[in-house]
């Protein structure tokens, strides 16, 4: 469900109490109400976030000034995301490069990225267990 990007805390809340999601799309603004990221976390629901979207609609005027490693270190599962990458500019390589640079995201930071990708995707069970194997082999072989 698309919500919290540049509508308010209380269309994440209506997201989940009423239509059930199982993931929310963007989500930044839930940091607007701490118990919305608590149900957030208690939920395992995972927010993609969409860095040069975020900018490109000036949720965030610089990606330096970005939430996502913040939501990070409260707990909530994040993967980065392009967003309709003709209007916002940059496919998800691009996404990962740029935010890294201007957050200082660590390996570590980007192979839970990276994992959370899989991790809440739609892929069955099975697929997602061989992309996470693949991915952590490569993460210890590329510390
Ligand atoms: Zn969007």
């Amino acid at each position: 469900m698309h919500a919290g990007e540049e509508g308010g805390a209380d269309y994440i809340w209506v997201a989940l109490d009423i239509l059930k999601i199982k993931r929310i799309d963007h989500g930044n603004n839930c940091l607007q109400d701490e118990i919305l990221v608590k149900e957030i976390i208690k939920r395992d629901l995972a927010l993609t976030v969409c860095p040069l979207s975020n900018t490109a609609l000036q949720v965030v005027s610089d990606l330096k000034d970005h939430s996502l490693k913040k939501m990070m270190d409260l707990g909530l599962q994040i993967t980065i995301n392009s967003d309709d990458p003709t209007y916002f500019g940059g496919q998800v390589n691009q996404n990962y490069i740029d935010t890294q640079k201007a957050l200082n995201l660590t390996k570590k930071d980007l192979h839970q990225l990276a994992k959370n990708s899989f991790k809440y995707s739609f892929l069955k069970e099975n697929k997602k267990e061989d992309f996470i194997k693949e991915l952590d082999k490569y993460y210890l072989n590329n510390k």
